[in-house]
């Protein structure tokens, strides 16, 4: 097949593990005898400093024009002011918005051999198999906002088609795994809850009435993500709450480095991007765990272009690789010698040849 990918590196790490994911894409394209075709484009802090916009009009157009988007990271503490007028997640906000993806996936599998590189005991690790798919592009996040000098605002609001499209995602997900369904909310405080917990309810008993649902309030789900992450199959859930779950989740994992997530709409471009930001503790050191993002790029074959062949062959050469000891600095252990972000992407490369 030929494919369109606008490729966005962006801050920190994103551009050294960006190339770790298009070299990866390259390698399984020649075995396949696929045409990958990419436009490296501007985002976030990097188009804050070429373009004075953090989504300039070129990236826009691009990803428009794409089959699939693949993204690093943005931001760092050179664009950090919380109150300066543009910054860079406002290019993350409105690359999500253009391409209206609204379900955030995020599987989190612990890799046995990377049980001790978790902070979490071993023994609740086995058996984790975790999809979170979280509401991307509605909530808290997108409400309208207020500000005075003594007082400030977040408007969350959900409307009944954005919970249900959502729910339609995790549930089908949760249908072709273990057909369990845990949905997240705070049904106990918030009206926007009740509401979504009203729908799921709905959604749920007629379209998807062989799966077992179960409600959770978010305070609930954070420590049992931790006490027994092995009881969930999918984890569905809004904006804010998806996104504080999931970076507890990543822990479970070991790293942040490890984790790819995908980003999906109506459409089949999606927008691939590994869970971590742009690490500016370790940027330009040629350290960074490019596995998260070459998991993304796996991610990208199979819901963007029905690649799942190929994708298997990622997702597994990038475990045979950990099983054979080569571990980056974020998950090696105290015996182990370290290797860089290419060296890693190489040796992936390697297992897949
Ligand atoms: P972070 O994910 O960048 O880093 C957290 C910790 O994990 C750091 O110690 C970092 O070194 C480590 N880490 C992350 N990715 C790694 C990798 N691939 N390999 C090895 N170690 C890795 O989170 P942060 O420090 O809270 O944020 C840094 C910047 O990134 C901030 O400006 C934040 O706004 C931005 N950010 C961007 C995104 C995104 O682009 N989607 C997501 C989260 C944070």
């Amino acid at each position: 097949m030929e494919a369109l990918i606008t490729v966005l590196p962006g801050d920190g790490i994103g551009p050294e593990v960006c190339k770790a994911g298009t070299d990866v894409l390259c390698a399984i394209a020649a075995k396949h005898g696929h045409r990958f075709e990419f436009s490296e484009q501007l985002i976030g802090g990097a188009g804050i400093d070429e373009a004075q916009d953090p989504f300039p009009a070129n990236t826009r157009s691009s990803c428009a024009e794409s089959d699939a988007v693949l993204l690093g990271a943005v931001g760092g503490p050179q664009w950090s002011d919380p109150n300066a007028p543009i910054r860079p997640e406002q290019g993350l906000l409105a690359l999500r918005a253009a391409l209206e993806v609204f379900a955030n996936i995020r599987p989190v599998q612990i890799l046995d051999e990377l049980a001790d590189a978790s902070p979490i005991k071993a023994d609740r690790l086995d058996g984790v198999d975790i999809i979170v798919v979280r509401e991307l592009t509605g909530g808290i996040y997108f409400g309208e906002k207020t500000r005075t000098e003594d007082s400030a605002s977040d408007l969350c609001v959900y409307h009944r088609h954005e919970v249900e499209r959502i729910l339609r995602v995790a549930a089908n997900l949760a249908n072709d795994r273990r057909g369990q369904l845990c949905s997240v909310d705070k049904a106990n405080v918030l009206e926007t809850s009740r509401f979504w917990r009203d729908v799921t309810v709905t959604t749920m008993a007629a379209e998807f009435p062989d799966i077992k649902l179960e409600h959770m309030l978010v305070d609930a789900a954070a420590m049992h993500l931790i006490n027994r992450p092995a009881h969930f199959d999918v984890i569905v859930t809004e904006n804010m709450f998806g996104d504080i779950l999931t970076d507890e989740a990543s822990m479970l994992a070991g790293s942040m480095g490890m984790l790819p997530s995908a980003s999906l709409g109506e459409s089949t471009c999606g927008l691939y991007e590994p869970i971590h930001g742009s690490a500016p503790d370790i940027a330009g050191k040629g350290i960074a765990n490019p596995c998260g993002m070459i998991g993304s790029a796996a991610l990208m074959l199979r819901h963007s272009f029905g690649l799942d062949v190929e994708a298997t062959e990622i997702e597994s050469a990038i475990r045979k690789v950990i099983s054979a000891g080569i571990r980056t600095a974020d998950i090696a252990g105290a015996d182990d010698s370290p290797v860089s972000t290419t060296e890693m992407a190489d040796a992936i490369i390697q297992q897949l040849r």
